[in-house]
């Protein structure tokens, strides 16, 4: 089990999440993050560092979003880690 990032990252990218992980678990994307499922410990501290409320646990990810589950796995095995609070990008 891991956490996930969901829709409401799209176009945020404030990235106050990444520095609450100790994993280094953040890949970067172009107008969003992911969370590498094999690196997650779920410890639940990014959660409460997101300010749109964009990160759930697996299993309790809404049911409109649970494709997210499929695509962190997917895109964070091929994207950078990120590790630093950033500003935001806008995938330009
Ligand atoms: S703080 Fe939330 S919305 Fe912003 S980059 Fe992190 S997960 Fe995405
Ligand atoms: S639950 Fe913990 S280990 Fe997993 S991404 Fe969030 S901060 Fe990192």
């Amino acid at each position: 089990m891991a956490y996930v990032v969901t829709q409401p990252c799209d176009g945020c990218k404030y990235t106050d999440c990444v520095t609450a992980c100790p994993c280094e678990c953040f890949r970067e994307g172009d107008r969003m993050l992911y969370i590498d499922p094999v690196e997650c410990i779920d410890c639940d501290a990014c959660v409460h560092e997101c300010p749109v409320e964009a990160i759930f646990p697996e299993w309790s990810v809404p049911a409109e979003w649970e494709s997210y589950i499929a695509l962190n796995a997917e895109m964070a095995a091929k994207l950078p880690a990120i590790t630093e609070k950033k500003p935001p990008l806008t995938g330009e």
